[in-house]
């Protein structure tokens, strides 16, 4: 509902959680997604909408948001927490990267119980070229008991309501509050309000950004899930030649997925499917004894090959936002573009690395590439800018490529972009201390080595014949 509006987003929760013994992200994200719900009276009205097709979203506790709403969008994420089927361990699991929202809610969790929720301000990652804006990762505010919680995150979200920027909207959302009043002053704002916390919990780690993709066993049913990769979250029904969907116009290649859906659920009375955050489908509460018929049946639709070939490691971790045609934001293609780049990285032999890279068609994003190992940025038609220093688990926020106050690889033209983003490749491989993942790499090399080293590749040498003026960067990027 609203959903452009100036008030508290779509509530994100983990869908494997649903199942978990542990902790369910899921249920959290309905009850707080209900909480904050805008009133849909009036919404109902004014937009002629069948109320059937509303959900009860007006029982329980509601926020109150007067008579006006935010100053802008809040987004709001629940992380997860589950137990390895190998080894009974927990692990934590940020595959909504709630750090990326405006508040994350992350479970903290000892011997086998919630304890309290170590809550995260102030991330996002939109930016407004040649406006001063920011992508950045949220910074822990504190830790929450389970009954101090709702009352915790409705204090921060008045504080918002208070302090954002209401005049200029490139400034509005929480994440420039907290980079101009700090950290500390929003916690004496919150306890002010009657929040209730105590300080962050030290050295806590909310966990790596999980796919879900393939099998696990659901703890409360017994029964599996399946994570199925989808190409860019695009269930169309595509040749397996390649031939164009006749509607988008886009070229898939990856069978015959949005007929495979209803198909599946058919075939598998009881089974469910639930959305990922990475715009994945994940099939739950399928009998265990019908592992390999499920498999066959998605595989009777195309599905796990692209033009007939098995999807890769860099493929299944990478990924888009919508761009052209379906964005209107967008100034170039991006999910008509991350197939291709993807195809022309396995042509080159990156198939099987373990990194991903996030595209964009505008600054604004939504796929949040700055926290992918190489995030590519739509800047004009056919135009790209780096982002560097993110990673494959989502623990970092990346950067543009910035050395000396000179904005680099700005524009960088589409049929560059597979060239650089091997040469960096190559670069990691080549240069790597012992398991060093490329973001880790790239944040100890740093963009100056990066600059020279792609400076060097005369066939990339055009590139940096023009940078640009730094964009404004915050004092500290949060990590
Ligand atoms: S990031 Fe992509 S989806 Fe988001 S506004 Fe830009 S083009 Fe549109």
């Amino acid at each position: 509902m609203n959903g452009c509006g100036d008030n508290v987003r779509n509530v994100m929760g983990c869908p494997l959680s649903k199942f978990s013994d542990l902790y369910d992200a899921h249920a959290k994200a309905h009850e707080y997604g209900r909480y904050f719900q805008i009133p849909s009276a009036p919404h109902v009205q004014v937009f002629a909408i069948d109320p059937n097709y509303v959900r009860d979203m007006e029982a329980g506790p509601k926020y109150d948001y007067g008579d006006k709403l935010l100053n802008r969008k809040f987004k709001i994420a629940f992380s997860a927490v589950h137990r390895d089927e190998q080894t009974g361990e927990i692990t934590y699991d940020n595959c909504v990267e709630l750090r990326t929202n405006d508040m994350g809610i992350a479970p903290i969790v000892e011997d086998e119980k919630v304890v309290g929720y170590q809550v995260y301000v102030g991330g996002g990652q939109g930016e407004k070229n040649g406006k001063p804006t920011f992508a950045t990762l949220g910074v822990p505010l504190g830790v929450f008991s389970e009954e101090n919680l709702m009352h915790g995150l409705k204090s921060i979200v008045d504080v918002h309501k208070e302090w954002g920027d209401r005049k200029n909207r490139h400034w509005a959302r929480l994440k420039y509050v907290v980079h101009k009043q700090g950290v500390e002053w929003y916690r004496e704002q919150v306890r002010e309000k009657g929040g209730v916390f105590e300080l962050p919990k030290p050295g806590f780690d909310p966990g790596p950004r999980m796919m879900h993709h393939g099998w696990t066993t659901l703890p409360t049913t017994g029964k599996l899930a399946y994570g199925a990769y989808i190409e860019n979250g695009r269930l169309v029904d595509s040749d397996p030649d390649a031939v164009q969907d006749s509607r988008s116009g886009i070229v898939t290649g990856n069978g015959q997925l949005k007929a495979m859906v209803p198909a599946a659920l058919q075939a598998f009375p009881g089974t469910e499917v639930m959305i990922t955050a990475n715009q994945d489908l994940l099939f739950v509460n399928i009998d265990p004894d019908a592992k390999e018929t499920f498999e066959a049946k998605l595989a009777e639709f195309g599905y796990g090959k692209r033009k007939g070939k098995a999807y890769s490691t860099l493929r299944v971790l990478s990924g888009s936002c919508v761009g052209l045609p379906t964005c209107r934001l967008s100034y170039t293609d991006s999910e008509q573009f991350e197939p291709e780049l993807i195809d022309e990285l396995e042509e080159k032999g990156f198939g099987e690395v373990h990194e991903s890279i996030g595209i964009t068609g505008c600054e604004r994003q939504c796929f949040r590439p700055g926290t992918k190992s190489i995030g590519w940025v739509g800047q004009g038609p056919d135009m790209y800018a780096l982002k560097l220093g993110g990673s494959e688990d989502g623990r970092h926020q990346g950067t543009w490529v910035v050395v000396d106050d000179q904005w680099h690889l700005r524009r960088v033209p589409r049929e560059d972009v597979s060239k650089v983003t091997a040469a960096l490749f190559e670069w990691h491989h080549a240069n790597r201390d012992n398991g060093e993942d490329f973001g880790a790499f790239t944040r100890r090399m740093g963009n100056a080595a990066a600059v020279a080293h792609l400076r060097s590749r005369s066939e990339l040498e055009h590139l940096f014949e023009k940078s640009f003026p730094a964009p404004f960067i915050p004092p500290a990027q949060a990590v």
